[in-house]
């Protein structure tokens, strides 16, 4: 019983890391309640630290990689999960404490995993991932502190890359007008497909904070961005208004001011997939397979394979990766 897997390993002397696929048994798995026959995979930015240097995530090597991962139940030894279920799983630190989705076999706790929304096959799941589930979870808590269709463009930053894109996607089908910033003009025909029906360039916004309020301009914001972009975008948001934290690529750094809070009442929303809990995951994927229009989820899919990850998970690290990689682990 051998399958395939993306190891990482790490050479003790120089302190480097190199990833390769390999074959592993069925006793190199750690032990869990669940093994699953992985078929779908792909590629975060968190991936790419783990395939990569590491970024401090990764604890033990030789490692698995994959922090998400969609299959079919192989064998169960907890009564929420028999063989043949569909599965998919985000989150949980899975691929960085623990061994991931980059393999044909994975063995995890049946806490961290959840029954395939009906309407989602595991591919689609996986075009998905824990980037377009965290898209979802940002356009949810927007939702609940009160955006509605019709009062304006929702601002979306980091648009091309995988929250982006799916951010985008969800925020058109439910009626919102979407501005995109994207710092690739390149990438302007795929976001008007996607939805959005403003592209503003990355250069527009990315300057540090100049005035602490500028014209009120965003109903909402989806932000994957952070740093100086998060800063100037808060003094641009609407009386009311919210934004949903979601991350880093232009730096973990906040050179804001507190007014936009005070004089405006604008909310910074933060949102966490990795620990989020099952009652609010179900309501996420549920919400996905009826709010994501999956043609346009399809139009974001790159097929990739394991051998393909080293080279992609370097790319995703360089903001070079667009819409969602899908990997077939077969
Ligand atoms: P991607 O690399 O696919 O997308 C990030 C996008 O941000 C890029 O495509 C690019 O978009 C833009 N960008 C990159 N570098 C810069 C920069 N220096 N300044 C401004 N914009 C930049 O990553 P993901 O979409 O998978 O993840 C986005 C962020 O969200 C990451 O920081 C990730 O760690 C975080 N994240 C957080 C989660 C959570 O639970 N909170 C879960 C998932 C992801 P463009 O080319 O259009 O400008």
């Amino acid at each position: 019983m051998s399958f395939k897997a993306l190891v990482v390993r790490k050479d003790e002397d120089s302190g480097k890391t190199s990833a390769a696929v390999e074959t592993l048994e069925m006793g190199d798995l750690p032990q869990a309640e669940v093994t699953v026959a992985v078929e779908y995979s792909t590629v975060n930015y968190k991936d790419g630290l783990c395939i990569g240097p590491g970024g401090g995530l990764v604890r033990k090597y030789p490692h698995v990689p994959g922090i998400d991962f969609a299959g079919t139940v192989e064998t169960s030894d907890d009564a929420r999960y028999k063989p043949g279920d569909k599965v998919v799983l985000t989150g949980w630190r899975v691929g960085e404490a623990h061994w991931g989705g980059y393999s044909q076999k994975a063995r995890v706790k049946a806490d961290w995993l959840v029954p395939l929304p009906e309407g989602l096959d595991t591919r689609q799941a996986m075009a998905v991932g824990t980037a377009g589930f965290t898209a979802m979870l940002a356009v949810m808590a927007l939702e609940d502190h009160g955006l509605k269709p019709g009062h304006g463009p929702v601002l979306v930053t980091g648009a091309a890359g995988g929250v982006g894109s799916v951010a985008t996607a969800i925020l058109a089908k439910l009626g919102h007008e979407v501005a995109a910033v994207t710092g690739r003009p390149e990438t302007e025909a795929y976001l008007r497909d996607l939805g959005a029906t403003q592209i503003v360039p990355r250069e527009e916004i990315n300057e540090t904070v100049k005035r602490p309020l500028e014209s009120e301009t965003w109903t909402g914001c989806v932000d994957a961005v952070g740093g100086a972009m998060l800063a100037r975008v808060l003094g641009q948001m609407k009386y009311g208004a919210s934004v949903a934290a979601v991350g880093l690529a232009g730096g973990a750094g906040l050179p804001a001011t507190v007014v936009p809070f005070l004089l405006r009442g604008v909310n910074l929303l933060g949102i966490d997939s990795v620990m989020q809990p099952y009652d609010n995951r179900l309501r996420a994927w549920e919400r996905i397979a009826r709010d994501l229009p999956m043609t346009k989820l399809e139009a974001m899919v790159h097929p990739a394979t394991l051998a393909d990850l080293p080279g992609l998970g370097a790319d995703i690290l360089k903001g070079q990766v667009k819409g969602r990689v899908v990997v077939d682990v077969n």
